[in-house]
């Protein structure tokens, strides 16, 4: 039985004609497997349900080949080809007794349609709204594509239906969904029935909402998510029209799943936004309907949840990141372990699978992704092998994985730590500004090895070759981490530069309180957030701060985490100035040059002091040392040596604890290198005989 203070959370809640036995609702989320990795995320979606999500929903699903967002991978239900896919994921969610939701999506505006090659449809003639700025423009709907999309949205409805889904979205929200470009007046440029008036904008909503009513509304209910606030004022949409719109439609739908109009506002990270960040913009519209809300705000407090519902904000817990981080979340509260809830850090690691088009990926949660791939369960892990014992040297993220995960499968596991805490980068990284909750890593891992007492942890030990001998632990796993170059080695220095040794930083003589002062130039070609961050550090320091970057913008990588607009502007407001497009290398005198990469022009950089944020360099000593040693291995009862995480190969945190996991799921494993080691699907090829007729009698003349 949960605890009495949440057991409001297990209430179930009717939703229309269906039922969701709990509170928690996974919110429809990407992931960069869709129609590529059906499997794979079927799996993901079943792993929610058995972990307790009442809800479960698809991503975006593609409803006609007209509207796609080639290169992003989505779902697709174009036409009965794609129900098999689907109905293995109504199938594996509703194995666990959960609702399955799919969100419908019709793009329009927002999608290039590189592979159809249709024109992209929109309510006005204007460019596509991408990423990519793509040279494509849409057309203005003209009434007839107007019924062919109320049609296809139809059609999609009812095939949604005959493969089981309990929840249909009408999908108006971030920018995705052609009823949002229709709402917005930006976008709406029409002079018709479809456009002007707040009543005339929303006209495609009503009737793709009242037509999905008709046509799946007896079994299935019937969801809107839709986006409350462009936040441009009343230029586009706001909160007052949305306001008036609930008052004349709130109780069409079945259910409200209320966001932003933006997907980089609704997904915020956690350096922008706090838990519970929406709850301004969603606040007020529960009750103006009789009909379930849910939002989301990267829940993870079970009394956040509650104090969402009984203060009226929300009647469910929508949730993607929090579910990703933990997929037994709702288990985990249901149980009484909140101690063991792997808490979501907003980093949006996961988005940026998305959108790279690759499989997601979690840094708290080393198994999301992986559940089908390689079949890794987030809770279950395998009993020990024949080896006895491990030591672990280095405590950051990989060692404390792999030290969390080895002691669950039962080995007998010593991770010895140089400093006198443990979490390595992470714990450094946790005191930068706006970083704080990359902390939860180190927190969740010391919370379960805790509970293990086949693992023993030893601070302040720096550990050396000698030592490792002495120990004559069966296996050494080496998690020493990485060092920042001096050297200016990164992306567009490949070979070392010497730059003056005094004016000069890393961000290791910043975490090591060494601060620079003045004017200070910071240097950043690793191009993911930590030059940003040490801009801002210094800045928050009283310096006078220049980031000076190869890229056209700060931190460029993360566009793919849904940043960049938010750092940049930050920057800029804090006074930092940004020169792209610009390399450093040492001048004449002790000032650094800054040198144009298109005109090579120079300039002197008048400076106090350089931070240098390029690339790294993996901590390999002892294993050179050990390699030395080799033959003493035997007699010190060693069988093997490995490198993991960022002394293999500095990354991201995320792969620094994929690499602990992966290592302590193989120990003992036979693994065959020359094999794939996870599953994929591949193409289905056409039929033998459509290829030998094209073969044979040629091209369409
Ligand atoms: P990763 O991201 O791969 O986990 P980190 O740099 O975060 O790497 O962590 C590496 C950890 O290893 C740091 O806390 C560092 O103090 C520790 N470490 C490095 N060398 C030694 C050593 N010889 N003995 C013990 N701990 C070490
Ligand atoms: Fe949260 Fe980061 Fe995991 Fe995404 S990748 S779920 S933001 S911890």
């Amino acid at each position: 039985m949960p605890d009495e203070r949440y057991q409001l959370l297990f209430e179930s809640v009717k939703i229309g004609p269906v039922v969701a036995p709990n509170r928690f609702y996974q919110v429809p989320h990407c992931n960069g497997m869709g129609y590529r990795d059906v499997s794979a995320m079927a799996a993901l979606r079943a792993i929610k349900a058995e972990g307790g999500w009442g809800v479960v929903n698809t991503e975006q699903v593609e409803i006609h080949h007209t509207s796609e967002i080639t290169p992003f991978i989505e779902l697709r239900i174009w036409d009965d080809r794609d129900l098999p896919a689907l109905s293995r994921i109504t199938n594996a969610v509703h194995t666990h007794g959960a609702l399955a939701g799919i969100e419908l999506a019709y793009n329009g505006i927002n999608g290039p349609n590189l592979y159809s090659r249709e024109v992209p449809l929109g309510p006005s003639d204007l460019p596509t709204v991408t990423f990519t700025n793509d040279p494509v423009q849409a057309r203005a709907m003209t009434k007839q594509d107007l019924a062919d999309l109320r049609r296809w949205h139809r059609n999609a409805a009812l095939r949604a239906k005959s493969v089981g889904f309990d929840i249909v979205y009408v999908y108006a929200a971030h920018g995705f969904g052609t009823p949002q470009h229709f709402l917005s007046r930006r976008y709406n440029q029409r002079t018709d029935e479809y456009g002007g008036s707040l009543k005339n904008r929303a006209r495609l909503l009503v009737e793709l909402l009242e037509e999905t009513k008709a046509a799946v509304g007896d079994t299935c209910a019937v969801a809107c998510r839709i986006g409350l606030d462009e936040l441009l004022g009343e230029e586009g949409i706001h909160r007052e029209e949305m306001l008036e719109l609930f008052s004349e439609i709130s109780e069409l739908p079945d259910l409200w799943d209320l966001t932003l109009c933006s997907w980089e506002h609704d997904s915020r990270t956690s350096r922008f936004s706090e838990e519970g960040h929406e709850e301004s913009f969603v606040s007020g519209f529960k009750q103006l309907t009789t009909k379930p809300v849910v939002g989301v705000g990267r829940f993870t407090s079970p009394d956040a949840m509650v104090s969402q519902i009984r203060r009226g904000v929300l009647d469910l817990i929508g949730a993607a990141r929090p579910s990703i981080a933990d997929p037994f979340l709702p288990k985990k509260i249901a149980e009484g372990r909140l101690e063991d809830i792997r808490e979501c850090i907003g980093c949006n690691i996961c988005v940026s699978g998305d959108m790279t088009m690759s499989p997601i990926r979690c840094t708290q949660n080393p198994t999301m992704g992986e559940e089908w791939r390689r079949r890794w369960h987030p809770e279950i892990i395998h009993d020990k092998g024949p080896s006895k014992s491990v030591l672990i040297v280095g405590g950051g993220p990989a060692g404390l994985e792999c030290a969390r995960a080895l002691g669950r499968r039962g080995y007998q596991v010593t991770l010895a730590e140089k400093n006198k805490e443990l979490g390595g980068r992470v714990t450094q990284e946790s005191r930068l500004p706006g970083l704080a909750a990359w902390n939860r890593v180190r927190d969740y891992r010391l919370g379960q090895i805790r509970q293990l007492e086949n693992v023993e942890t030893y601070l302040a030990s720096d550990v050396t070759v000698s030592d490792i001998l002495e120990f004559g632990s069966e296996h050494v796993v080496l998690a020493t981490g990485s060092n920042w170059r001096r050297d200016g080695v990164s992306r567009h220095h490949l070979a070392p530069l010497t730059f003056p040794e005094a004016t000069t930083f890393t961000p290791d003589d910043l975490y090591a309180g060494k601060l620079p002062q003045g004017r200070v130039i910071v240097y950043d070609d690793d191009h993911y957030y930590l030059g940003g961050v040490i801009a801002e550090l210094c800045r928050n320091h009283g310096c006078e701060v220049t980031l000076v970057t190869p890229a056209a913008i700060a931190s460029s990588w993360t566009i793919h985490t849904l940043e960049q607009d938010f750092i940049q502007a930050d920057l800029l407001k804090k006074g930092i100035q940004i020169l792209p497009h610009h390399f450093v290398r040492p001048g004449k005198n002790t000032n650094p040059e800054a040198v144009h990469i298109y005109t090579g022009a120079a300039n002197i950089l008048d400076c106090d002091a350089l931070v240098l944020v390029t690339a790294r360099l993996p901590n390999s000593e002892l294993e050179s040392g050990l390699e030395q040693v080799q033959s003493s291995w035997a007699d010190a009862g060693i069988k093997s040596v490995t490198r993991i995480g960022d002394a293999l190969a500095p990354a991201t945190i995320a792969a620094a604890v994929y690499s602990g996991h992966r290592y302590a799921r193989e120990l003992d494993e036979v693994i065959d290198p020359d094999a794939v080691p996870f599953e994929r699907e591949l193409t289905e090829l056409a039929p033998e005989s459509d290829w030998n007729t094209f073969w044979q009698c040629g091209f369409n003349s």
